[in-house]
């Protein structure tokens, strides 16, 4: 079903902008947006607790549902305890790989050289964590006095667009294939779509690998050519020595069948 981009906007304004995937949307705010409007239950946003379950519930003249709980406890206004990452700084390796996950480029740091979270920008949202392959990132609670509305809708804002920015810039790396991917391939047409009807935001063009770009197989598909290959080149020795009708049709097929599968 389609959903008019704007109830889409008017839910994305509602959203924490954290980007964690703890609804259930891996690639974001944006993506739960749109499908809360299209029905799904509006009560998932783990960071937005209660508040952010009700005003939803308001906006869409929908019941008010429980929020989804957080593993942290709730704070004075309802939402769960803000949380911020901390970098054990000396035993960072300086692999990068935590540059990658986080979704508001909070963490500065070059290849092989020691990695920080810039404080004020961290949401807590974790994705930095489990692609650290030493394990030093930490979390721990956010110490500031909580914003006011104004300051929370100003951070959201702020969020987006580097969540956007974000984007746009993992997109080329994935599409140029330069320095790790951590996260999974990101839906990038709804944001394109989304960034081009608001000024605030930076565009997203949706990248095209280059046209001489080797194609990815999935493993499967890797394992299949590897057997008919096997098989191939069992044939061609066999029929090197005798001929045979038999096989010689039987080759035919599976050369065929492989140059099926490589398009
Ligand atoms: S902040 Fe809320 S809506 Fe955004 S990704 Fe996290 S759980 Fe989903
Ligand atoms: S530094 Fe880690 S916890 Fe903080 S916003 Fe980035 S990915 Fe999330
Ligand atoms: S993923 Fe871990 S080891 Fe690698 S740069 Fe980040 S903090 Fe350092």
């Amino acid at each position: 079903m389609n959903s008019p981009i704007s109830l889409v906007q008017s839910i994305d304004t509602l959203l924490p902008q954290t980007q964690c995937g703890l609804c259930g949307h891996r690639d974001g705010c944006l993506p739960y947006a749109q499908s809360i409007a299209e029905g799904e239950d509006a009560n998932k946003c783990v960071p937005g607790g209660q508040p952010v379950a009700d005003a939803l519930a308001v906006l869409l003249n929908r019941s008010k549902l429980p929020a989804e709980e957080s593993v942290w406890p709730v704070q004075a206004d309802g939402r769960p305890q803000r949380m911020k990452a901390v970098i054990r700084e000396d035993e960072c390796i300086g692999c990068t790989k935590c540059i990658s996950a986080c979704p508001v480029d909070a963490i500065i740091g070059s290849g092989k050289l020691m990695h920080t979270v810039l404080t004020d920008l961290c949401t807590g949202c974790e994705l930095c964590i489990p692609p650290c392959p030493v394990d030093c990132i930490d979390l721990v609670e956010d110490q500031q006095p909580l914003p006011t509305e104004a300051q929370r809708i100003a951070e959201q804002d702020d969020l987006r667009q580097r969540y956007y920015a974000h984007i746009q810039r993992e997109e080329k790396r994935r599409t140029d294939r330069k320095g790790p991917v951590v996260r999974a391939e990101i839906d990038t047409a709804l944001f394109a779509r989304f960034s081009a009807l608001n000024e605030q935001l930076p565009v997203i063009e949706v990248a095209s690998k280059p046209e001489n770009a080797p194609v990815s197989l999935d493993s499967k598909t890797t394992i299949e050519l590897a057997k008919l290959r096997t098989q191939i080149k069992k044939l061609e020795k066999q029929l090197s020595v005798r001929e045979d009708a038999r096989k010689r049709a039987q080759l035919e097929e599976l050369t065929q069948q492989l140059q099926a599968l490589q398009g």
